[in-house]
Formats: structure tokens, sequence, C-alpha cells
């Protein structure tokens, strides 16, 4: 008996610690075990369901492949006013720079340009009884947000962007490993 109840306090110490360890953020999981994640390869992604779900965590998988939506006003991009680029989530197709980003106050990530025109898939959506454009990544088409016209100039649209499919690296951390990889 004695074994069991240092076995069962042992487990609840184990589990303590991890709890107490900081989380690591949903896109820094999804890049370690998957494939399909490059900044650089721009092939397209083409994975099942099945095969996605092992990689991508829980809520990266409702949104990127379920065409979910995060609820209003809580990613941390999104009144973020940090410079450089987003990534998807999903593949590292780069996406977004932040000098494209605006604060439109409607509770996502919010910009008015692809860094590409082949950064984004554009399909129409009408569920909810709405005419909508769906955005998807141009890379492995997960699912990103809508894009609407009542966005800023110089475009008048709005990529309105789910936090959670996007993966931000700051500028600076980007030119760096550029001047390494130059030197190198
Ligand atoms: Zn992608």
């Amino acid at each position: 008996m004695k074994w069991m109840l240092l076995l069962v306090m042992s487990t609840i110490f184990v589990q303590n610690e991890s709890c107490s360890q900081k989380k690591t953020p949903a896109a820094m999981e999804n890049k370690k075990n998957n494939p399909a994640y490059s900044r650089t390869d721009t092939s397209k992604v083409v994975m099942k369901d099945e095969e996605w779900k092992n990689i991508l965590s829980p809520d990266v998988y409702y949104i990127a492949r379920e065409k979910g939506t995060e609820r209003p006003f809580t990613s941390p991009f999104e009144t973020s006013k940090e410079i450089g680029t987003y990534y998807c989530a999903v593949c590292g197709n780069p996406l977004f720079k932040s000098d494209t980003k605006f604060e439109s106050g409607c509770g996502w990530p919010s910009f008015y340009q692809p860094i590409s025109k082949t950064s984004i898939i554009y399909l129409p959506d009408n569920t909810l009884g709405m005419q909508r454009t769906e955005v998807e990544c141009g890379r492995c088409k997960s699912h990103l947000g809508h894009v609407f016209e009542d966005g800023p100039p110089p475009t008048g649209l709005r990529y309105c962007i789910n936090g959670v499919v996007l993966d931000f690296e700051k500028a600076k951390a980007a030119e760096k490993k550029y001047d390494e990889k130059k030197k190198g």
C-alpha cells in the first residue's frame, strides 16, 4: 500500500511541475512534429484531415480544418502593434506584414492586404445566411477567416483573421537570422 501512495504522490508532483511551466503557444506546439511547416518551402501541402488531427493542437485544428471561429477579443494579435510578419500557423506560409495590420475593433486581427496574391485563396461562403468570402491559406488550404469590403485605403478590404492560425515573427529576429545565414 505504501508504494502505491508514493506512486500517486509522485504523479501529482509531476503534474504540478508541468502545470507550473509556462504554456507553450499553440503555434510553437504545431511546429514540432509538423512535417508540413516551412517558412521557405512554397510547394502546396496536401494532407488528409486525419493526418492534420494528429499534427495540430485541437484549437488550431478546429479553426484551420473545421472552419471554426475563435471567440472575439481573445487573440493577443488583435491589438498587437509589433513589427514583423504573420505566417500560417499550420504550414509556415507568409500571409501578412504588420504594416498592413489595422485596428478594426471587430475582435479579430485585421489586415488590409496579404503579402502576395498567392498567399491567400478566396472562396464564396454562403453559410449562416450570409454571403461572405472565406479566405484560406494559399499553401495548405487552412481556413483563416473572411475578407470584407469595409477596410481602410488603399485596398478598402478587411481581412478578418483568426489569431489562433497565425504565427508571428518579429522583424528584428528575422533580420538577425538572415544575417547569420549570410555569414554562415
Ligand atoms: Zn498554411
